[in-house]
């Protein structure tokens, strides 16, 4: 059986693992912080830090191929990892989904639409931006943003100079404000022969810029849904891209509008593991072992709801509930905002 090698120890990782241990194939980690989620499950971790070029190099020679749960690696780290096995999804699916701009920019030259953007390093560009986009925008970091963190909204001109503030010097991007009718969201499979598979979309609601619940099937009308499925192919076919990618589309009256994409298995992907026979962690796994894709069809319609902080004094009563999976992470203190683990309502039979 081959080894999969993993950056990052959290619960993807975590849950990564598990899938990978049910088709009889091994896990290492590499996680430089202590007590990863993963690590109650995985075969071997790593707890070097991402600047130990020896200790990647020996991690990488241990395993088969080389995979990860975020995408925030340096390149360094890659460079040490790639000498010695293959990554999957490949590098260039890192690069276009680490850097906004990059990514924007890669979508837009598809053909696909997204928010219009500019690039913003001062209050020049800022004020350009803002003459071209106009209000309301979102002001973001072009780098390591997530959960909503790195974001400043402009309702108003008079409102730039604290959002440029927030930004801290970091590079960003102004992105014009989507009047969306709902999120929702793709998660694509692609397998190392080029076939893609997708799970039915669905609707996703944040709360103070953190996923709170998936409900899947979302609402939406036929064309939309094949619209959604059919980009986010063109997305993983152009990238040649090995593995499940999360691709966030904002619903509009003129149709889809890619938010963004994250190179690996996703929050927004969590119901598949109770509304599907093969999960996108399964799915993730099958493709960067090289394995054919599984059937990713639901069976039932989830929904999905994120355990944060303390909603886990709900995990007593969530337990007894019949139509409820419960999924947690194992991770030892919580914290406000830290996602302790989700659960999976099952709303009916799949239609
Ligand atoms: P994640 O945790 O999903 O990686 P993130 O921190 O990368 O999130 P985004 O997905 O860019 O952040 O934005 C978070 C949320 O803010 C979106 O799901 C959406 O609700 C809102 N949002 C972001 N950009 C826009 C936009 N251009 N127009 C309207 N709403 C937006
Ligand atoms: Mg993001
Ligand atoms: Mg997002």
């Amino acid at each position: 059986g081959a080894t999969i090698g993993i950056l990052g120890g959290g619960q993807l990782g975590r849950m990564l693992s598990v899938a990978a241990a049910r088709l009889g194939l091994r896990c290492h980690i590499f996680e430089p912080g202590a007590e990863p989620p993963a690590g109650h499950v995985a075969h071997r971790v790593t707890t070097a830090s991402y600047e130990d070029s020896a200790a990647l190099a020996a991690f990488a020679a241990s395993v088969d191929v080389v995979t990860y749960e975020f995408e925030n690696i340096p390149t360094a780290a890659l460079d040490a990892i790639e000498a010695v096995v293959p990554i999957r999804p490949n590098r260039r699916a890192l690069a276009v989904s680490q850097d906004r701009l990059v990514e924007k920019a890669f979508l837009s030259e598809l053909g696909l639409k997204t928010a219009p953007f500019a690039a913003v390093d001062d209050e020049v560009d800022l004020a350009e931006a803002l003459a071209d986009i106009g209000t309301p925008a979102i002001l973001k970091t072009r780098r390591f943003g997530y959960d909503g963190k790195g974001q400043a909204r402009i309702m108003a001109p008079d409102e730039a100079p604290a959002a440029l503030a927030a930004m801290a010097g970091a590079p960003a991007i102004l992105e014009g404000f989507v009047a969306f009718t709902s999120e929702i969201s793709v998660i694509a499979a692609r397998g190392l022969g080029g076939e893609v598979a997708c799970f039915d979309p669905g609707t996703n609601v944040h709360e103070g810029g953190i996923l709170r619940t998936t409900t899947v099937p979302a609402p939406l009308p036929a064309a939309l849904r094949t619209d959604a499925v059919l980009l986010a192919g063109r997305i993983l076919n152009a990238l040649d891209y090995v593995g499940v990618m999360g691709v966030e589309l904002f619903v509009t009256p003129g149709g889809l509008v890619v938010n963004e994409i994250a190179p690996r298995v996703h929050n927004s992907g969590h119901w598949t593991q109770d509304g599907c026979v093969i999960d996108q962690f399964e799915q993730h796994i099958r493709a960067v072992a090289g394995w054919p894709l599984g059937d990713g069809a639901r069976h039932s319609d989830i929904r999905m709801e994120n355990l944060i902080g303390t909603d886990m004094d709900r995990v007593p009563e969530l337990a007894r509930d019949p139509a409820v999976a419960l999924h947690l992470y194992g991770k030892a203190e919580i914290k406000p905002g830290r996602k302790m683990g989700h659960a999976n309502r099952r709303l009916g039979p799949a239609a």
